[in-house]
C-alpha cells in the first residue's frame, strides 16, 4: 500500500505498471486530486468502476490531520498536525502585502541543537515522510477555501533541518512545483539550512532558492550558538554559498537572529559585510523571540536599528523581519511539537503592541 501524496507522476506510473495497471491512470488521478481537489475515489467518475473498486487495495489518500488551528490578529495562521506516534508538527501561513507564505516543517524535533531555537530543545524524534510534508500544504490550502487568499510561496523554515531529511523534502518540492501538482514556481520555494554543507548541492540541483541561518559573524560565537558550525565552519559554509550563486546566478538570504549581548554588537555588524563579500545576498535581521526557558534575550529596538544601519552603510541589502504570529507562538524559533510548558496563549482577539520591534 502506498500513499498517493508520497508519489511523483513517474513514481505513480511505475507503481501502477508494477501492479499491471495502465500508466495513463496516473494522469487521471493527479488531475482529480491536484486540479479538481477531489480525494474521494467514488467521485472520480472517469475511472472505470473496476479500477475504482480496486484502488483502495493499493493506494491511500490519507493526509495528516489538523488537530488545532490558531489564527492571529495579524492574519498569521498556525496549524498543528498529527503525524502519528503521538507526535505533532506545526505549519504556519504568513501573510504579507502580496504574498501568503507557508512555512513547512520537515522533522519532529531537530538534531542540530541551535541554542536559540525552541525546536532544537528536543532531539530529533522523527523525519517526516513526503506525504506528511505535501499533506501540510494540501491541508493548509483547504483551510483557505472561502477566503480571498491563496498560498504563493513556500519556505522550509518550520520545525527541523530540511537538509537532514533531503529525500522527503525534495520529493515534496517536486510534487508541489510540478505542472501535474500545484504548479508553483520553483523560484517561490526556499529551503533554509543551518549549514549542512555536503547536502547543499541538492538545493541548486532542485533549482529552488537558498536561505542560510547564519546568526553569528565569528566561528567562536557560531560554534556555541549553532553546534553545526564545529563540523562545517563559516569559511567552508560561505565557499559553498558562493558555489550556489555561481551555479544558479541567484542570490541568497542570510537569516541573522539578534541575541542580546551575544550576536548584536557593533563589531558583529561591521564584520558581516566583510564576511559576505562576493556573495549576492540580503540579510534578514530577526530580533530574537523569547520563549519559555530561553537563555537569550531580545535586544531593544535601538540596538536592532543601529545594527541594521551599520550593514546599510556598508552597502548591504538588509531588512528587519517583522515578527508575525507572536501571539500564537508562530514566530521564528518558537515552533515546537507540543503546547506543554508554554505560558497561557495571549488573547488573540486583542491587538498587541508588541508584535513588531
Ligand atoms: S534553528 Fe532549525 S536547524 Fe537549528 S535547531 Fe532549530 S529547527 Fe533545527
Amino acid at each position: 500500500m502506498k500513499n498517493f501524496f508520497s508519489l511523483t507522476m513517474p513514481q505513480l506510473k511505475d507503481y501502477l505498471a508494477e501492479l499491471g495497471k495502465e500508466k495513463f491512470r496516473a494522469q487521471q488521478l493527479f488531475r482529480w486530486v491536484y486540479v479538481q481537489g477531489e480525494t474521494e475515489i467514488e467521485n472520480m467518475t472517469n475511472l472505470s468502476k473496476k479500477f475504482r473498486e480496486e484502488l483502495p487495495n493499493y493506494l491511500t489518500f490519507e493526509l495528516p490531520k489538523v488537530v488545532e488551528q490558531l489564527d492571529s490578529v495579524d492574519g498569521t495562521r498556525k496549524l498543528l498536525f498529527d503525524v502519528g506516534d503521538n507526535m505533532t508538527v506545526e505549519t504556519v501561513l504568513i501573510p504579507s502585502e502580496d504574498r501568503l507564505t507557508i512555512c513547512l516543517s520537515s522533522e519532529v524535533g531537530c538534531n542540530m541543537a541551535c541554542r536559540f531555537c525552541y525546536t532544537g530543545k528536543q532531539k530529533l524524534k522523527k523525519r517526516l515522510s513526503t506525504e506528511q510534508i505535501v499533506g501540510q500544504y494540501v491541508q493548509a490550502a483547504k483551510t483557505l477555501e472561502g477566503e480571498d487568499r491563496r498560498i504563493t510561496n513556500i519556505v522550509f523554515m518550520g520545525m527541523g533541518e530540511p537538509l537532514d531529511n533531503c529525500d522527503a523534502v525534495f520529493n515534496s518540492i517536486e510534487i508541489i512545483t510540478a505542472d501535474y501538482g500545484f504548479n508553483l514556481s520553483r523560484k517561490r520555494v526556499t529551503v533554509s539550512t543551518s549549514g549542512i554543507v555536503p547536502e547543499m548541492h541538492r538545493v541548486w540541483e532542485a533549482k529552488v532558492r537558498l536561505a542560510v541561518s547564519l546568526n553569528a559573524a565569528y566561528d567562536e560565537i557560531r560554534n556555541v550558538v549553532m553546534p553545526v558550525n564545529r563540523r562545517w565552519p563559516l569559511e567552508v559554509l560561505l565557499e559553498t554559498c558562493k558555489e550556489f550563486c555561481a551555479q544558479t546566478k541567484d542570490s541568497i538570504t542570510f537569516e541573522y537572529v539578534l541575541l542580546k549581548d551575544v550576536t548584536d554588537s557593533l563589531e558583529d555588524a561591521r564584520k558581516l559585510p566583510k564576511l559576505l563579500k562576493g556573495i549576492p545576498c540580503k540579510v534578514n535581521l530577526i530580533p530574537f523571540n523569547e520563549h519559555p526557558g530561553s537563555e537569550y534575550k531580545r535586544p531593544n529596538r535601538q540596538r536592532v536599528l543601529t545594527f541594521q544601519k551599520v550593514l546599510m552603510e556598508a552597502g548591504m541589502q538588509t531588512l528587519i523581519r517583522r515578527t508575525m504570529g507572536r501571539d500564537i507562538y508562530a514566530a521564528c524559533g518558537q515552533l515546537t511539537s507540543k503546547f506543554e510548558g508554554r505560558p497561557e496563549m495571549m488573547d488573540m482577539k486583542k491587538p498587541s503592541n508588541d508584535l513588531h520591534i
